[in-house]
């Protein structure tokens, strides 16, 4: 068992794990493939939280098993939340699968594979003490260093699966993300991402998330800090304070809404009023200049009908969101909801999410249009996708940005003047000379 190809689904947080994966293998003796060809084992890190990730996974390892059918000897597993969630149940349904592991059996994957070669393996055992503290992981190419800071979830959503599948919430302790962020600046990166379920819960005991910014922002090297994703109910005026005050924290906050309606919410078990989330919003945007707020919003939850649905439009327009992650309610076996059924046909929740999309792009227009004249920091990631002539990057409310290469190297930051705008994409000019050496670039 030599090299392995690793395929990753679903959130950042499985971003982090499969980099954390990598790590592992490599401290033993094994090597990342870049093809599934070149493999002697295939991984595929999972997301379980829509109906729809499970299927493509399942596509996926068809695809696999004719691979296999030309390689008898390959190893092919999968990790993850679709692994937990379905557990040996999926070694039955999947004959082309030799392993299944979930988010606590990491540490162990070299040896799992190497079983594996013999016959199923499955190790879905959730570990309430599993952080990975210890691990290095094998950070990918970017400008940008994801950092678990805390795993599973205690909040239990009527919808979700991840406290299922990932477990209990647990810390890890923050002179170990200290260390984590110095060696990943010590590495190059000049932004971290911290992760987590519900990241401003954060605490190792002693400590708490507000504490963890502050400590970060002393890291000297690092230019940005983001995370992502908060709970409503955990944002303490504490945290508010900490982004507001840290100059490394970048002015977005990522807030997920789910519904506007309070019945939903409490059938949902948010934890918060819509009342409380305008209030929160109001917080923020009073503490911090130029904020940029971005969502999640579940279309179709069972019991939502018109009413309900209209009260989320009202929030999205009053809120007026940078961008929103938009979705129908997907059924997950083992929830609470799940045993609600359906109450929204497919049809119906098609034509919510449709008009929500159509919404949210008319306003994300809007607010980028609004950027037009302005002048930006950027954190250059390298050359653009569609025109390797120009550079991408990231402003500091996240958005997405080109404009004309002029030798920027990545992991520099550099004035733009936005000159037009998506509702996707701001395009730029650069403004003064770059001084990459520096890594900063003053307005002329
Ligand atoms: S806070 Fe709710 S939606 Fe988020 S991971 Fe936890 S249970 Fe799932």
């Amino acid at each position: 068992m030599k090299r392995v190809f690793l395929e990753t689904y679903g959130c950042q947080m499985n971003e982090a794990d499969s980099e954390l994966m990598a790590g592992v293998l490599e401290r033993a003796g094994m090597s990342i493939a870049s093809a599934p060809e070149d493999a002697d084992a295939i991984l595929i890190n999972t997301c379980a939280v829509r109906e729809h990730a499970e299927q493509r996974v399942l596509g996926r390892l068809g695809e696999f098993s004719r691979l296999k059918a030309r390689r008898p000897g390959l190893v092919v597993g999968v990790a993850g939340c679709m692994a937990q969630h379905l557990r040996a149940r999926l070694l039955d349904h999947a004959s082309v699968l030799d392993l299944v592991v979930g988010p606590d059996g990491y540490r162990n994957l070299p040896e799992l594979l190497r079983r594996a070669a013999h016959g199923p393996v499955a190790h879905t055992r959730l570990d309430r003490d599993e952080t990975y503290g210890d691990l290095e992981p094998r950070r990918g190419s970017s400008v940008r260093a994801w950092v678990t800071v805390q795993r599973g979830c205690d909040k239990f959503c009527t919808y979700c699966v991840v406290p299922y599948t990932r477990g209990r919430e647990r810390s890890l302790p923050l002179p170990d993300l200290v260390r984590q962020v110095e060696r990943a600046v010590a590495q190059g990166f000049k932004e971290v991402v911290f992760l987590g379920q519900t990241v401003n819960s954060y605490t190792d005991g002693e400590r708490d998330f507000a504490d963890l910014l502050r400590a970060t922002d002393r890291v000297e090297g690092l230019l940005r800090i983001r995370f992502t994703s908060p709970h409503p109910s955990d944002m303490s005026e504490r945290v508010i304070g900490a982004i507001s005050e840290c100059e490394k924290v970048c002015p977005q906050v990522h807030l997920p809404l789910q519904s506007g309606s309070d019945p939903v919410l409490v059938a949902m078990r948010r934890t918060y009023t819509v009342g409380e989330y305008r209030n929160l919003v109001d917080r923020l945007r009073a503490a911090i200049p130029g904020l940029a707020l971005t969502t999640d919003i579940i279309v179709g939850f069972p019991g939502e009908g018109e009413e309900d649905f209209q009260r989320t439009v009202e929030i999205m327009s009053e809120v007026r969101y940078d961008s929103a992650f938009l979705f129908k309610y997907s059924a997950r076996p083992d929830t609470r909801a799940y045993r609600w059924g359906e109450t929204a046909t497919e049809e119906e929740k098609g034509r919510r999410l449709e008009h929500l999309i159509a919404l949210q792009q008319a306003i994300s227009g809007q607010l980028n249009d609004a950027w037009i004249g302005r002048v930006a920091e950027v954190l250059v990631e390298g050359p653009a996708r569609r025109d390797p002539g120009q550079l991408f990057g990231k402003s500091l409310q996240f958005k997405s940005v080109v404009f004309a290469g002029d030798g920027t190297p990545p992991g520099a930051l550099r004035n733009v003047r936005v000159v037009g705008a998506t509702p996707h994409t701001l395009i730029a000019e650069p403004v003064g000379a770059a001084r990459p050496e520096a890594g900063l670039v003053q307005i002329a």
